[in-house]
């Protein structure tokens, strides 16, 4: 029953498919129809436990009954409203004169075959079905994958540049717009020309990554890290101001002075971080607030590096909107 219109879906071990069936007239027909095929079939009776094993099985069989088939289509909304992680396709056995039913099955977008069934019919229809939703997930899990590779920094983990330029924008509107507090920490590494060239680039590399992942250590959740560049990283804070970004700048300063890196662990970096906010009257958008960071960093390289500087032109004190974290 193979078909290169399936591709790669083509599934190694045998479909597992669970069958309700109030009658339990159907199981045996259903079991002798599917041999050749090779389905592992499971039965559940009521609706919790029908719920239950939808997310643990690759489609549903669901017989409806002629006294009462719309209770059949009932238990279909509650699958499609189970907001589980997956939702199985559904395939509806049911009698020509329960039109009403079979129609509304199909609208809910269940694959529907009439009994008495043609054998060879169903079992092509529930392959078909199979198949399909069996490439859609692995193509729903590649997007997925996708979408991480695309805001990912491949050296690092960390998120890349241009996701970060796009969040920049984005909690930047969304500070303005809610009068909320938005900051932002730049992070260069200190003399890191030094460490690639007394260590090599591998070292340089690894050095890269760990930094990274300390970075997120000591940021919240709702913080994202970046590689701003090279050796330059950035923290957007957002719904906090410059005050509790200075003290996560001073944690984040502290934590970076403590690892021990290079293969033998001896080797120290330490960082300079420039740090900027919004609302300023010279932070007016994300391009100022970046340009102000910056500026706030290279004070800090100028000052003697290791250390942190606050845009000169900001203030230590939070307006009364504000919350610091
Ligand atoms: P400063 O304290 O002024 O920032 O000095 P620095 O040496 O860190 O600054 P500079 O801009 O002169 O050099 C940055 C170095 O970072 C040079 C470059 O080789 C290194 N670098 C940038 N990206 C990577 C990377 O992906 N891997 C490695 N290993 N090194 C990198
Ligand atoms: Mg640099
Ligand atoms: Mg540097």
């Amino acid at each position: 029953m193979e078909s290169p219109f399936y591709g790669d879906t083509v599934k190694s071990r045998p479909y597992s498919l669970l069958v309700v069936d109030d009658s339990q007239a159907v199981l045996p027909k259903l079991a002798r129809a599917l041999g050749p095929e090779d389905f592992a079939l499971r039965v559940a009776r009521t609706g919790p436990e029908v719920l239950r094993l939808a997310r643990e099985v690759d489609g549903v069989v669901l017989c409806l009954s002629t006294s009462d088939p719309a209770a059949g289509v009932a238990l279909l909304d509650r699958l499609g409203a189970a907001e589980a992680e997956r939702t199985p396709p559904v395939f509806v056995l049911a009698p020509a004169e329960a039109r009403a039913a079979w129609l509304a099955a199909l609208h809910k977008g269940a694959e529907v075959v009439l009994t008495p069934w043609d054998e060879d019919e169903l079992l092509a229809r529930l392959l078909r079905g199979l198949h399909a939703h069996a490439r859609l997930e692995a193509l729903a899990v590649q997007v997925g994958e996708l979408r991480h590779l695309s805001v990912t920094d491949g050296l690092t983990q960390v998120h890349n540049h241009r996701y970060f330029q796009e969040r920049v924008r984005e909690e930047f509107r969304r500070a303005q717009r809610y009068d909320d507090a938005l900051s932002l920490i730049l992070l260069d590494l200190d003399h890191f020309k030094a460490v690639n060239d007394r260590y090599g680039h591998g070292t340089g590399d690894d050095v890269l990554r760990e930094v990274a992942a300390a970075l997120q250590r000591s940021v919240r959740e709702t913080d994202l890290v970046a590689r701003y560049g090279g050796e330059e990283f950035a923290v957007l804070l957002p719904r906090t101001h410059v005050t509790g970004a200075l003290t996560v700048a001073e944690r984040v300063r502290q934590e970076l002075g403590e690892l021990l890196l290079g293969p033998e662990r001896t080797l120290r970096v330490t960082a300079s971080l420039g740090v900027s906010g919004f609302p300023h009257r010279t932070v007016l958008s994300p391009e100022q607030l970046l340009l102000t960071s910056d500026e706030a960093l290279y004070r800090a390289k100028r000052e003697g590096r290791d250390r942190i500087c606050l845009h000169p032109q900001l203030s230590l004190f939070a307006p009364p909107t504000s919350q610091s974290s």
